[in-house]
């Protein structure tokens, strides 16, 4: 259903394209392009809000950002313009049907996944969406390692493998702070070394 317009003249920042969980990862966003209207994205949100029993805040988002009240079982969602806002909102709708799951960066791991095997169940084209879905999950991670509310050793091997493409050695950031940036053409991720000063 969705089509890339050109895959030849991207460069891809990964070195090695493989498998993960049955998905590829590869295409630059910008490179999308999607023949399903908005109309289309609303009825796919409308359907999976009604078996789930969510419901849906009237005034949207004008961003691509969304919220969920999980005991409410109620979201607020983007104007759902094209991909990027389709997948925040399955996102919020995978908040739902989780709950709330602690460390909170495997919560969105788990939302992430969710948000993007409902997509692939749906025949969506999820593949150009990956890299940013992964961005996401590491900033997590990385949020909840800044806080020191993980041991990076002690993650579970499932949320590794999903970012273990932007990131293949978690523990190189053992005694670092960890700031991840993803700007669609590139993830970058910045070590700063905690030094520890002794109260004089
Ligand atoms: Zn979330």
């Amino acid at each position: 259903m969705f089509k890339l317009e050109s895959s030849e003249n991207f460069t891809n920042n990964f070195q090695n394209l493989v498998s993960i969980n049955d998905i590829t990862l590869g295409l630059k966003f910008k490179n999308y392009y999607c023949e399903m209207t908005s109309k289309d994205f609303n009825k796919i949100i409308r359907d999976l809000c009604k078996e789930h029993a969510i419901t849906i805040e009237k005034k949207r988002f004008k961003s691509p950002v969304g919220r969920s009240w999980v005991p409410d079982r109620h979201i607020k969602i983007p104007q759902l313009k094209g991909i990027i806002e389709l997948m925040v909102a399955l996102h919020e709708i995978g908040h739902i049907v989780k709950g709330n799951i602690e460390p909170k960066c495997v919560e969105e791991y788990q939302v992430e996944l969710w948000a993007v095997m409902t997509a692939k169940k749906l025949n969506i084209d999820v593949e150009p969406y990956l890299r940013m879905s992964m961005a996401y999950v590491l900033r997590n991670i990385a949020e909840c390692h800044n806080e020191g509310r993980i041991n990076i050793d002690y993650l579970p091997e499932d949320i590794k493998k999903y970012v273990k493409l932007i990131e293949p050695n978690l523990s190189s950031w053992k005694g670092f702070s960890v700031h991840v940036y993803d700007s669609l053409e590139q993830v970058t991720i910045k070590k700063t070394k905690i030094v520890y000063y002794n109260k004089i």
